[in-house]
């Protein structure tokens, strides 16, 4: 089976070619950062127009890249939410205007679960169940994945998602948008002992966390030492980076000792970051666990996450047709097949 997956929840267009036999086929990625940077966010309209322009042409380069025709594609699989309503819109509209001329059936898929399942496309993959760790620039959530649609949600963040607290900092410290990557890169720079900022929350016994304090330590920090030089400034990257590495990391711990599991993913875009998955390697060596991570390149946002979710479900014959999409939607609320 082949599946056509279309990511258009935010400010990355992604689509891509998943087939259940051979595997990811092809993948293609338009990322408006630069267009919304002048702004320092995201600018919704703007995210929708340009999704409108990119979305057929990168259709058109993944079916090049796999050497497929548009008749080859046995389903087409869409992010129907969470996100912003305009852009999820053109994703859902090109999805069922394709499959209806094409005959084929669409697939409203949950952002958050091609995010879940994304190191699913990683050799080795994980079996179920497992811990997952989701740490995205909208949430920050530790569920337990007993299967395609099966997810407990463990806890959450009461405030900022991990992603977020990064981009904030990132932009307190002045580093533009968005500057988790940023931050991460000139943290490997700085000093961690210099500054200690606090680790909200990581000694209550339940799985929730916060960042919203960490944000405003940095803030704090950034004033009471303007104006910031450089070296001060990679200092401040690496006391907020190393907090924020600790927290995921023993919520996470607890998480894998609260359920006995030995199976660890982490997803999203945080996910990229380099210290984080220096810690988890560690941890995982010394308790005897195993973690898994998507392909570096598919931690953000991409299509190739909602074609394979896409795929599973396709398996389970858990085939939507319809146009709604859901700019909130909650994950734990999602079906299985059983
Ligand atoms: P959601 O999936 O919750 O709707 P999103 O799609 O915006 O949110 P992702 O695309 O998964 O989130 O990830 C983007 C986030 O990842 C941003 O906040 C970005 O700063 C952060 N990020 C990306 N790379 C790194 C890195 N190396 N270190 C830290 N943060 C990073
Ligand atoms: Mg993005
Ligand atoms: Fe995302």
């Amino acid at each position: 089976m082949l599946v056509l997956g279309i990511e258009s929840s935010c400010d990355e267009t992604g689509v891509a070619l998943y087939d259940t036999e051979a595997g990811l086929l092809a993948h293609q990625l338009h990322t408006q950062i630069a267009m919304h940077s002048e702004y320092g966010g995201v600018v919704p309209e703007l995210a929708s127009r340009d999704h409108i322009r990119r979305v057929l042409p990168l259709t058109e380069s993944c079916l090049a890249q796999a050497g497929k025709q548009l008749a080859d594609i046995d389903a087409i699989a869409y992010t129907a939410g969470p996100g912003l309503a305009g852009a999820l819109l053109v994703g859902a509209s090109v999805a069922n205007a394709l499959a209806f001329a094409l005959g084929k059936p669409t697939i409203a898929v949950h952002h958050l679960e091609g995010h879940l399942l994304s190191p699913c496309l990683a050799d080795p993959a994980p079996e179920f169940p497992f811990i997952a760790l989701l740490v995205s620039g909208g949430h920050t959530q530790l569920m337990a994945v007993h299967g395609v649609g099966r997810y407990e949600l463990l806890g959450e963040t009461v405030d900022d998602a991990a992603g977020e607290a990064f981009d904030k900092s990132a932009k307190l410290i002045g580093l533009g948008y968005p500057g988790g990557p940023a931050l991460s890169k000139l943290a490997d720079t700085g000093d961690a002992t210099r500054f200690t900022l606090p680790r909200p929350m990581l000694h209550t016994p339940n799985l929730d966390m916060s960042f919203s304090g960490l944000k405003t330590a940095v803030l704090n920090l950034v004033t009471q030492q303007s104006p910031l030089d450089d070296i001060t400034r990679a200092d401040i990257c690496a006391a907020f980076q190393e907090a924020i590495v600790e927290v995921l990391v023993k919520k996470s711990l607890k998480a894998l000792k609260q359920t006995g599991m030995k199976r660890l993913v982490i997803a999203g875009g945080v996910g990229a970051n380099r210290q984080l998955r220096a810690a988890f390697d560690d941890a995982a060596k010394k308790r005897g666990f195993t973690v898994f991570y998507p392909p570096l390149e598919l931690c953000t946002d991409n299509g190739a996450m909602i074609a394979y979710a896409g795929a599973q479900r396709l398996k389970e014959r858990q085939v939507a047709g319809s146009f709604a999409v859901k700019p909130r939607w909650d994950l734990a609320s999602l079906a299985s097949a059983d």
